[in-house]
């Protein structure tokens, strides 16, 4: 599968969450693919240590996406430096598994701030970017965008909000922007790392032990489909590891 066509070479990708996991090996594969990247989260040091590593005229932008004034600036840069953005890929998130309690209402606030409002306001602020070319937006949802279980009520609400606000983008942004989600299962990165609840963080740390699949699994997907050819559209796309239930 080659995951390289003529929409690759030269479109201007901004990744958000660029400093670990998915966002990170995404970088690597459409550095390796030919985009030049603007490179977004808040660990300044790690997302210049990859801007270094790509090349290609990438930079790397501190920035937290629910601050929608780093947002603002970090668009003002990129229209500047790399001229406007092609691809935006909208993969901050985090992912705080526990029972739902009232315990629980500063992560639930987190989780709803980052993965959904501030997709939201990546996306309003970079859109007037998108729609000047043939943009593409990438949302990382997840499995739990479509399937809920005991322990991600509030997680999988932001990525069911997630979907049902990627459809309609999708509908209104037509055929200037394409909307394509991605809904990976267990993939292994940090997101287990930040859990705070002890029991949730362990029982997610031996599952992802036993089957998780790699950042670089979900990159190339991701590659492969913003290098499709503009006329078609993978706006669902589903991957679990092969084991996962
Ligand atoms: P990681 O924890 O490795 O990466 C998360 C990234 O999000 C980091 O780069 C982090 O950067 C960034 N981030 C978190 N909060 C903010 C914020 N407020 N502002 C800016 N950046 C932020 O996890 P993954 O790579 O696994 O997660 C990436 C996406 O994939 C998430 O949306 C997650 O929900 C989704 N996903 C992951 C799955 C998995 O099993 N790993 C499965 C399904 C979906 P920094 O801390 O430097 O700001």
């Amino acid at each position: 599968m080659s995951t390289t066509s003529d929409q690759g070479a030269g479109r201007v990708a901004v990744i958000t969450g660029a400093s670990s996991g998915i966002g990170e090996a995404t970088a690597r594969a459409l550095a390796a693919s030919g985009h030049r990247l603007a490179l977004l989260a808040r660990r300044g040091d790690r997302i210049r240590a990859l801007a270094d590593e790509v090349g290609n005229g990438a930079i790397a932008i501190e920035a937290d996406v629910t601050d929608r004034d780093s947002i603002s600036k970090a668009a003002a840069r990129v229209k500047a430096e790399l001229g406007g953005t092609d691809i935006l890929v909208n993969n901050a998130g985090i992912m705080l598994l526990a029972p739902f309690t009232a315990d629980g209402h500063d992560d639930h606030r987190r989780m709803i701030e980052a993965n959904l409002l501030g997709a939201m306001t990546v996306t309003e602020v970079f859109l007037d970017q998108l729609r000047d070319g043939s943009g593409d937006l990438v949302n990382l949802s997840s499995v739990a965008g479509r399937t809920a279980r005991p322990g991600n009520a509030v997680y999988a609400a932001t990525k069911w909000g997630l979907n049902g606000w990627s459809e309609a983008l999708r509908q209104e942004l037509q055929p200037d922007v394409r909307v394509i989600v991605i809904e990976p299962g267990a993939v292994a990165t940090e997101l287990t790392d930040h859990i705070t609840y002890p029991d949730a963080k362990h029982a997610a740390e031996q599952m992802y032990k036993q089957l998780a699949i790699t950042a670089d699994d979900i990159a190339e997907v991701i590659a492969f489909a913003v290098t499709r050819p503009q006329r078609m559209s993978l706006n669902e796309i589903l991957v679990r590891p092969t084991a996962q239930a």
